[in-house]
């Protein structure tokens, strides 16, 4: 029998379902359903899991539910599918690992990609996947809270609408799967003087293209793969980049940089993967330090795992450097007026910064549970492959600090999970029980 079809019939003697579409606006949609809000609806029960995030991460684990037979809703606060990529990232990106590492589950890339698709081919992947999946998220939907309500034994999603309107809407539903991403929002350094400077302040989520910059003095402050590939794409341009990093060829030995890593782990513990690639590293890219670029205490692995910094993996920024064409600053010490003084004591005059700082996920700022996620970095508390389930049918997709790897192993892991709490109680995907009260405050 259809389970949706089944939880329909229960529903019309559902006592939560009867007391709160009399006393609050209380309005039914089956999971995919397309939502059409009257000004009267104000709270939504959902008959699936509802994911927050339309990123790669949300669509892998709608699409390994749907494959099961099990619909979600999907709520999203922009306006597409993958906004990361769509909106916050610059012209020239490529994926930054190869694209057998950032299949989504279910479906290839299609076979004429090349190893590094372009962002716009990865946008374009990304369509048919939610199409091909019939996958649909509800549009400008900002979360601003997620609570269990032990009463009701569901989860409660108050979200806002995006633009001038600003609906509240709250949903309800048995699972929460949280796709948020590890690059929600923009991370701004705290610099004395840099609120002051007089020139254009951008952070690399705003970047596009260097043609904005033509002729301009631009310093580059970051330390991760985006500000060496702004660099680069600034570099006819009098760009100075502050970079202290750990920089790897993309390539080593006639393999990607990353699979090489992946290969040798299997073998060998972290710290003597380092100290391999360093050694390949040195050898094909000489001494870094020579340059300014101070390689940081820990190895590329170590780092990331401790700090979830990316290592840099070359993509012809460091050839610029090496001829000058970039320029390598220490830390920036403080900024007065158009002058940015270094830690050395330097004094330069630049026309404009790129912040190149990373991201962080705002986990914390709306998921009112504190046992899955860390409250001080919006991370899952326990590291891969343990970080993706926690209580009362709370999920996390795409927090392993391992890109869309990650991701693809615990959107299966989630969608699995899930069918098995349908099949082992012959539940209904609202959860019901004869047990249950009608209190909706
Ligand atoms: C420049 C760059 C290059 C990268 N290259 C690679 C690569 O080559 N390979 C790789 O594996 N990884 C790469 N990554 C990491 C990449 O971020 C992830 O692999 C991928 O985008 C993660 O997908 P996600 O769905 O988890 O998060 P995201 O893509 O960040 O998606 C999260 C979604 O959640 C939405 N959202 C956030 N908060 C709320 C809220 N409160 N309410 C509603 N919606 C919300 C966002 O708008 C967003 O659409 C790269 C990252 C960057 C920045």
């Amino acid at each position: 029998m259809d389970p949706w079809s089944e939880s329909e019939g229960k529903r019309a003697h559902d006592p939560i379902f009867k007391c709160s579409s009399q006393n609050h606006h209380f309005k039914e949609m089956s999971a995919d359903a397309d939502v059409t809000l009257s000004e009267r609806c104000t709270c939504i029960w959902v008959s699936g899991p509802i994911i927050v995030g339309a990123g790669p991460s949300g669509l892998a684990v709608a699409a390994c539910l749907k494959e099961k037979g099990i619909s979600s809703l999907i709520l999203e606060r922009s306006s597409c599918i993958a906004s990361l990529w769509q909106l916050k990232t610059y012209d020239r990106l490529s994926l930054h690992l190869p694209r057998k590492f950032c299949e989504l589950p279910l479906m290839p890339f299609p076979a004429n990609y090349p190893i590094y698709p372009s962002k716009q081919q990865f946008v374009a992947y990304l369509e048919s996947y939610a199409a091909s999946f019939g996958i649909s998220p509800t549009y400008n939907r900002t979360v601003v809270c997620a609570e269990y309500d032990e009463q009701l034994l569901l989860w409660r999603v108050r979200t806002q609408t995006s633009g001038t309107t600003g609906q509240e809407v709250e949903y309800l539903s048995r699972w929460l799967i949280v796709a948020t991403g590890e690059n929600a929002e923009a991370v701004q350094p705290d610099i004395g003087g840099l609120q002051e400077f007089p020139g254009t302040i951008m952070h690399t989520s705003a970047y596009k293209s260097g043609s904005a910059f033509t002729g301009k003095r631009v310093l580059v402050v970051g330390c991760g793969n985006s500000g060496m590939e702004v660099c680069l794409d600034l570099c006819n341009h009098n760009a100075e980049p502050h970079i202290v990093v750990h920089i790897l060829p993309r390539e080593m030995l006639g393999h990607s940089t990353f699979g090489l890593s992946m290969w040798l782990l299997k073998w060998l513990p972290v710290h003597v993967v380092d100290r391999v690639l360093l050694c390949i590293a040195w050898a094909m890219l000489g001494d870094t330090a020579q340059l300014g670029l101070k390689r940081p205490a820990f190895g590329p692995l170590e780092l990331k795992s401790l700090s979830g910094k990316t290592p840099v993996l070359d993509v012809g920024t460091f050839a610029k450097i090496k001829s000058g064409d970039i320029k390598v600053r220490p830390a920036v010490r403080q900024i007065s007026g158009r002058v940015v003084e270094f830690a050395d004591g330097g004094l330069e005059e630049f026309d404009a910064i790129v912040l190149a700082t990373g991201y962080k996920s705002n986990v914390p700022f709306w998921l009112k549970d504190r046992e899955l996620f860390s409250e001080k970095d919006g991370l899952p508390r326990k590291a891969f492959p343990n970080g993706w389930k926690g209580e009362n049918g709370l999920y996390s997709v795409g927090f392993t600090r391992r890109g869309l790897m990650g991701t693809s192993v615990e959107a299966r892991s989630i969608a699995h999970d899930i069918e098995q709490q349908w099949k082992a109680k012959g539940m209904h995907p609202d959860g019901s029980s004869s047990s249950r009260r009608c209190c909706l405050p």
